[in-house]
């Protein structure tokens, strides 16, 4: 069997060190030492001023849209995870869903403007599959519109555009660290901002909103993250360059099998680097997918409709609408497996497979 995805474990000791000096210690969670150590680590790493680690992707969305206050509506994507949506929503705003790039997969900057109204207080954008949107146009309208800007970058850890990460755009960036993502700490997010005094409130609210001993100033939630959580993330930061490397090689094997499928891959920022973290194929047709999908299927081969079907059209709590260039994506597109202990046999396997259904 192989999975769509698979989680990177590092050497069991490395991560046992970390837990027997957590048993030393006893102390569990609550901004520990490893949560500290985790988030200074993974500052030098991402050359990142400020950082918080909290306890998932999709609660540092929600602190987000909380911490710039928004309210009305906030504009955003149909094409991403459901937690992009799933948070304008739990917040008590309204999602504004407008069309994305067929290209690049991202929102579209020129459909963004269209929708604004008096009402709009944000853009809440996905980095699709790690693919950064384009940054520049969404900051010239969010600056002419004085909109707040965040960044869902739950796939984009370790890519940098223009020589800087990704998450330092927008007001605030999210990423998740997820046992599904490239890079993981079981479970886990961060949450980014340049603005010290954004930082300083985030901060706020991951810890109840409480400000000193018998004193509150924010309206908080418990957004901390263990120190059995910030072990893991540590003891896999050690391989992030042998993960990037080997999910390299991997993309290269699968375009090189693949040169002669009817699919194409969705088009990079020419600025950025490629973190390898989704292998996705945009097909002639979704019959030729769902042939496919279903041989695969039978192989015990798993991959998935990744992102199918559209937020705008498919949400039980929302109206639904259509929005023609994410029905079309969503339904040719599809991730093919791709994690760090995937093989080059394995690959030529899923390719071979694939080929056959094509051209039967
Ligand atoms: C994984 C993911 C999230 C949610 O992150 P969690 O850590 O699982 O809460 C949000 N947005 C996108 C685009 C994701 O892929």
């Amino acid at each position: 069997m192989i999975n769509v995805t698979q989680p990177f474990l590092p050497p069991k000791e490395e991560y046992l060190k970390y837990i027997d000096a957590i048993w030393k210690r006893n102390w569990l969670t609550n901004m520990g030492p490893l949560a500290s150590q985790l988030e200074m680590e993974l500052k030098n790493y991402l050359k990142l001023k400020h950082l918080l680690f909290v306890t998932n992707g999709t609660v540092a969305l929600q602190m987000a849209v909380k911490a710039l206050k928004l309210k009305g509506e906030i504009i955003t994507t149909p094409f991403s995870f459901v937690a992009t949506t799933s948070t304008i929503v739990w917040e008590s705003c309204t999602p504004v869903f407008v069309d994305i790039d067929s290209k690049s997969l991202c929102i579209d900057p020129k459909k963004i403007e269209e929708a604004i109204t008096d009402k709009t207080s944000a853009i809440l954008a996905t980095h699709v599959y790690g693919n950064p949107c384009d940054v520049e146009a969404i900051d010239i309208i969010a600056k002419k519109h004085n909109l707040k800007v965040i960044y869902d970058a739950a796939h984009a850890f370790g890519v940098e555009v223009n020589g800087k990460s990704i998450f330092e755009y927008g007001d605030i960036s999210t990423c998740s660290l997820h046992a599904t993502k490239l890079y993981h700490s079981i479970e886990g997010g961060l949450i980014i901002t340049k603005n010290s005094e954004l930082l300083k409130k985030l901060a706020l609210i991951r810890n109840f909103g409480i400000s000193g001993f018998d004193s509150f100033s924010e309206l908080g939630i418990n957004g901390k993250n263990s120190e059995f959580h910030a072990a893991m993330g540590l003891a896999n930061l050690k391989y992030i360059s042998e993960i990037h490397n080997k999910r390299k090689a991997l993309d290269e094997i699968y375009s090189e099998k693949l040169k002669n499928l009817k699919a194409v891959k969705p088009l990079w920022h020419p600025n950025a680097n490629n973190n390898y973290a989704y292998y996705p194929i945009i097909f002639e047709s979704e019959m030729l997918l769902l042939n496919i999908k279903s041989e695969l299927d039978k192989q015990e081969i798993f991959t998935r409709r990744y992102f199918y079907p559209s937020l705008a059209s498919s949400l039980p709590y929302l109206p639904k609408i259509e929005l023609p260039i994410t029905e079309d994506i969503s339904k040719r597109i599809l991730c093919l497996p791709l994690y760090y202990d995937l093989t080059f046999e394995e690959i030529e396997l899923i390719a071979r497979i694939m080929l056959r259904i094509q051209n039967n």
